[in-house]
Order: C-alpha cells, then sequence, then structure tokens
C-alpha cells in the first residue's frame, strides 16, 4: 500500500466522523516521512486478533495490521511503574507525528490496540485527545464523568490534562487517537497510579 493510498484511507474515515472533524479538521500539511520499524509484543497480538468485532472500518483494521510490519511501535511508559504486562501488550504507533508515517504540525495520530484483558492506568498530558473506537470494546474512564463502555464508531473527548484510563475486558479493543495542540508534550501516568 503506498504512502497516498494510506492517507486518503485515514483521511477519509476522519472525515466521514462528525465529532472528529470538528475536534479537529483532517490537517492539509500532512507530508510522508520515513519510518523505522520497531518491533514491540504487541505487534504479536495485534497480528493474530480475532476478537476485535465490528466491520464498519474493516479496511482501515486491514491496513493498520498490515502496517504494524512497517511501524515504530512505541514504548511511552518504558521507565514508569507501569506493569511488564502491559509493556508487552499494550499497543500503539503513531500515523501522524514523531516516528509515524506522516507529519503534520497540526495534528497527531495513532492508532491504539489493547488485547481483551488490560488496563491501562489513568494517565495525561496537556494535548487534548480524541478516540475513535474502531472495533473490539473498551471502558473508558475519565475524571469528572461515569465510565462509559465503546464499540465500534463511539467517540472519547479528554480535555486537556484530564486524566483518563481505559480497560478491556472480555474483548480487546481498536482505536484511532487524534490530539491537538501541545503536540509535543507526552502523556504521564497520573499521580493517584503511584499511592
Ligand atoms: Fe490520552
Amino acid at each position: 500500500m503506498n504512502n497516498d493510498t494510506i492517507l486518503d484511507n485515514i483521511r477519509a474515515m476522519h472525515e466521514a466522523n462528525e465529532p472528529l472533524s470538528a475536534f479537529c479538521q483532517f490537517p492539509d500539511d500532512v507530508i510522508p516521512q520515513p519510518v523505522t520499524a520497531r518491533h514491540m509484543g504487541a505487534k504479536d497480538y495485534f497480528s493474530r486478533e480475532k476478537g476485535l468485532f465490528g466491520d464498519a472500518y474493516s479496511n482501515i483494521i486491514t491496513m493498520l495490521q498490515e502496517l504494524g510490519a512497517k511501524a515504530y511501535w512505541r514504548d511511552t511508559y518504558a521507565g514508569t511503574q507501569i506493569s511488564d504486562r502491559f509493556m508487552d501488550q499494550f499497543g500503539c504507533y503513531s500515523l501522524i507525528g514523531k516516528n509515524g508515517f506522516f507529519h503534520s504540525t497540526t495534528m497527531n495520530a495513532w492508532m491504539v490496540y489493547m488485547p481483551a484483558g488490560l488496563y491501562y492506568p489513568w494517565h495525561q498530558h496537556p494535548a487534548e485527545e480524541m478516540y475513535l473506537c474502531l472495533a473490539g470494546e473498551a471502558v473508558f474512564k475519565k475524571q469528572g464523568s461515569e465510565d462509559v463502555t465503546l464499540q465500534q464508531g463511539g467517540i472519547a473527548l479528554h480535555q486537556s490534562n484530564q486524566p483518563h484510563a481505559l480497560e478491556t475486558q472480555k474483548h480487546p479493543v481498536l482505536c484511532y487517537v487524534v490530539w491537538r495542540n501541545e503536540l509535543n508534550t507526552p502523556p504521564i501516568l497520573t499521580y493517584e497510579n503511584a499511592k
């Protein structure tokens, strides 16, 4: 799959979703950049995953699985108190942004994958964030709100530095995640985790 096709697919998915487009207009300054593939455990879980139910985004899921072989899988929480299991199983690579397939000055975009039964502890970042659930199911938690279970097409919005967490139960989840503003400040685990 060439860069134009990949970008067209991402843009089409993004622009077809009203809340996402309202949150962050798909940028017009997106340019391809070289990616050095880096393997993480989650790449293997993702490539073998059979539990991502929901076919609304099946073309995107296929693309993300293909890109998984070439992607720079991230280890965002290396060196923190996060569990070894999380480091092995939590999957994330950048589509648009640092170490991603593309660059833009106004938006970062990632895929996030979690196998069933994984907890992504409370964390925060100054960037505002929107999740689009592509397949599977997860419980989205954020400070000041009731927990919400999302499936394909579901949206979660996180304000600047609003602590949030994510948990898969019986099913895995795959999401498309977008940041706007403060693109270069990485997430940190929220203080309560350390207690
Ligand atoms: Fe976040």
